[in-house]
């Protein structure tokens, strides 16, 4: 069996040792003569998994008492709406960073719901740097200030975080959750798509501080009220039960197999280290984005021609490098090293780029 190295920017590659055990409980589920997927989400078995991904995220994140977790659907697309939905209910304002193609939806999304200001934007440069911004322009009674904490198409992260006081601040975190321990208690929400480093895609996780919950717009509905879901374990209706299944098994492999969040941190920065320090030397391509705001996760890079970047994608591809393309709204190349890229991936794939440069260059 051949298993190639996953590039893409999500869905991604999944911890192997993960799939092999979902695999070995594919038609069992430990005795119990079934598959997970076939299982009742009220049963007890099912239960004791959802309880257990929860209470591993908990434990992995060192999430405080008054947050609450939610399993939830609709992508981190649907929470673009969701959190204006709930979260817009004072002044009926909010502000925004404009980092990259999915800050800007969130903040478009918000506008249908109340004023919404973009502080600071890096659109001039093509999203490939985070921007300054002043304090003083900050919305003093905003209900929240949105941020997309790493920025999966441009490769850009935060490094500092916005100073909004009593305001709020609301992350996503789609692209790096899990991949360094985070301060849960500086957040009013940080909200994820599962589909780069928790899980498969079919999952959005939220984890909301209580005081958030329970404010939602009367003509919210039902199903995008967080107070509902929070209310009933994740359950008030079907959650996507096999994709937290997955996720559960992931957060044993990242305690197990990784020893938690700062090992991750290491070993991810060990990976990113070794592409970028090729990259800021090679005589051939080279990064997108300046030191200071560079993404662990995302690397883009160019060669500069767009004929010498396509000749480089299918190489690769043909040596079992896939999905390294570029995302279409920037070109060239882009690498996505979440969790489950194997140091080897990484390794090999440097070794690569110097023999194409050796000869192309
Ligand atoms: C992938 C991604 C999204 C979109 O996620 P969906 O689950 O497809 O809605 C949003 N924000 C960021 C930062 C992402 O990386």
């Amino acid at each position: 069996m051949a298993r190639v190295y996953n590039f893409s920017a999500g869905p991604s590659m999944l911890p192997e040792p993960v799939l092999a055990k979902a695999a070995q409980q594919m038609l069992d589920y430990e005795g119990t003569g079934q598959s997970v997927m076939e299982m009742s989400h009220r049963s007890k078995e099912y239960e004791a998994i959802i309880q257990e991904c929860e209470s591993l995220l908990r434990e992995t994140l060192s999430i405080p008492e008054n947050y609450k977790v939610l399993f939830l659907q609709g992508g981190a697309s649907s929470q673009f709406a969701m959190v204006p939905l709930n979260l817009m209910n004072g002044s009926g304002r909010a502000d925004f960073l404009l980092t990259g193609q999915w800050a800007v939806k969130a903040y478009q999304e918000a506008q249908k719901f109340g004023q919404c200001k973009a502080v600071a934007s890096s659109k001039d440069k093509t999203f490939s740097y985070i921007p300054q911004w002043q304090e003083s322009e900050f919305t003093k009674d905003a209900d929240y200030f949105h941020i997309c904490y790493n920025n999966t198409i441009y490769g850009t992260r935060f490094h500092k975080l916005p100073e909004t006081g009593d305001v709020p601040l609301v992350a996503d975190m789609s692209s790096c959750i899990l991949s360094e321990p985070v301060d849960v208690s500086r957040f009013g929400l940080i909200y994820a798509g599962a589909q780069k480093n928790m899980g498969p895609a079919g999952l959005t996780v939220v984890i909301v501080r209580e005081d958030l919950i329970g404010h939602a717009r009367p003509q919210c509905p039902t199903m995008m009220d967080y107070k509902i879901h929070a209310d009933n374990g994740s359950m008030y209706n079907t959650p996507p039960t096999y994709a937290i299944y997955i996720c559960k098994l992931v957060l044993e492999w990242l305690r197990d197999e990784i020893g938690g969040l700062e090992k991750m941190r290491q070993l991810n920065l060990q990976k990113a280290n070794l592409l970028y320090d090729f990259l800021d030397e090679s005589s051939l391509f080279r990064p997108t984005v300046d030191k200071p705001d560079r993404s662990m996760m995302n690397i883009p890079f160019v060669t500069g021609s767009k004929e010498m970047d396509a000749a480089f994608v299918k190489a690769a591809q043909d040596h079992g490098f896939i999905n390294l393309k570029g995302h279409r709204s920037v070109g060239g190349m882009r690498a996505s090293l979440y969790n489950a890229m194997p140091l080897a991936g990484v390794e090999k794939l440097v070794a690569f780029m110097r023999d194409f440069e050796r000869t192309h260059g």
